[in-house]
C-alpha cells in the first residue's frame, strides 16, 4: 500500500518484488518526467500536482501491474494539463506508453450534454478503448479512484458529478473487470458523497450490529462447513457482510428500514459441478428453511 505521502522510492522498493532493475528505472524515468511538466501545478487540496499520478501508479502497484501501466499512469493527465503533445511521450516512452496515456486522455476529455447520453457514450467508448488496450480502463479505473479518495475539498457541483459519475460508470466497469475491491470502494465513496447523512446512518447501523455479526457469520459458516463435511460435497464457503451502498439499495426498492433488511450478511459457496451446487443447495436448506 502506498501511503498518501509516498515517494517515487517508496513505490520502487513495492515494485522490486516483481519488477527488474531496468523496468523500475523506467518507471522512475515517467516519474521525473511527470514531475517536470507538472511543475508549479497543485491539487485543490494544496498538494503538490505530482502527488497525485504517483498515487494512481501505487493503486496499480498494489495490483502488480506491468510497467507500461505504471508508467502511463505517472503520465497520464500530462497531455490533458501541460500540452505536452503525444509525440514527445512516444520519443521519451515508447509508442505503447504514449498511446496510453493517449487513450485516458481521450476518455478523461469525454463531455456529457446529458446523463442518458454521458452513458451510453461514455460505455461505447469505454468499450472501444478497451477493445484495444484494457489497460487503459485500468489506468483510468485508478485516476478515478485516487480522485474519489480525494474529492474532499471539491466544489458541491463537481463532487455530485463525479460520483454520479462514478456510481453510473466506473463502478460497474470495475464490478464487469472482476475487480471487486475496486468497485466496492468506488460504490462506498461514491455513496458517501451523494447521501452523507444516509450514509453516516448506515454506516452507525452497521458499526452497532457488527460486533454480533462476525460472530452470527462465523457461527453459520461452521454449520454449513459441518454440513458439508458430513455430506461429503466440496465447496469453499465465503461469508461477508454487504457494503453500504447494496444494503441502502435494497432500502430503496423494497421500501424497507434499515432494521427490517435481514441480510446485512451474505454467504456464497463455490462448488466444482452443477450437481453438486444444487445437492449444497439441498443440505443448506435441512439447515435454514428457504
Ligand atoms: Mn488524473
Amino acid at each position: 500500500m502506498v501511503a498518501a505521502e509516498a515517494t517515487v522510492e517508496e513505490l520502487a522498493r513495492e515494485l522490486s518484488s516483481y519488477l527488474d532493475t531496468n523496468r523500475i528505472n523506467q518507471v522512475r524515468r515517467a516519474y521525473y518526467y511527470a514531475e517536470q511538466a507538472h511543475e508549479g501545478q497543485m491539487r485543490k487540496s494544496g498538494d503538490r500536482y505530482i502527488t497525485h499520478p504517483l498515487a494512481v501508479a501505487g493503486i496499480l502497484a498494489d495490483l502488480r501491474l506491468d510497467h507500461q501501466s505504471l508508467m502511463a499512469a505517472m503520465l497520464h493527465d500530462v497531455i490533458e494539463d501541460t500540452g505536452i503533445p503525444k509525440d514527445a511521450l512516444a520519443e521519451q516512452f515508447g509508442e505503447d506508453v504514449a498511446e496510453l496515456v493517449d487513450g485516458v486522455s481521450k476518455l478523461t476529455q469525454i463531455e456529457f450534454r446529458s446523463r442518458a447520453e454521458a452513458q451510453a457514450e461514455n460505455f461505447q467508448k469505454m468499450t472501444l478503448a478497451m477493445a484495444k488496450d484494457i489497460r487503459v480502463i485500468l489506468v483510468k479505473l485508478a485516476d478515478r479512484l485516487h480522485n474519489m479518495r480525494t474529492l474532499g475539498p471539491m466544489p458541491y457541483e463537481k463532487r455530485l458529478r463525479i460520483a454520479t459519475e462514478t456510481l453510473d460508470i466506473y463502478a460497474p466497469i470495475a464490478n464487469r473487470l472482476g475487480m471487486h475491491s475496486i468497485c466496492t470502494e468506488l460504490e462506498d465513496l461514491g455513496f458517501s458523497s451523494l447521501y452523507p447523512m444516509r450514509a453516516k446512518y448506515i454506516s452507525k447501523a452497521v458499526e452497532k450490529l457488527r460486533g454480533s455479526h462476525r460472530e452470527i457469520i462465523e457461527d453459520i459458516r461452521g454449520k454449513l462447513q459441518e454440513k458439508l463435511e458430513e455430506r461429503g460435497l466440496p465447496g469453499r464457503i465465503l461469508g461477508r457482510e454487504k457494503h453500504l451502498n447494496s444494503i441502502y439499495n435494497k432500502m430503496k426498492f423494497k421500501q424497507k428500514s434499515f432494521h427490517e433488511i435481514m441480510d446485512v450478511y451474505a454467504f456464497r459457496i463455490i462448488t466444482d459441478t452443477e450437481d453438486n451446487c444444487y445437492r449444497i443447495l439441498g443440505a443448506v436448506h435441512s439447515l435454514y428453511k428457504p
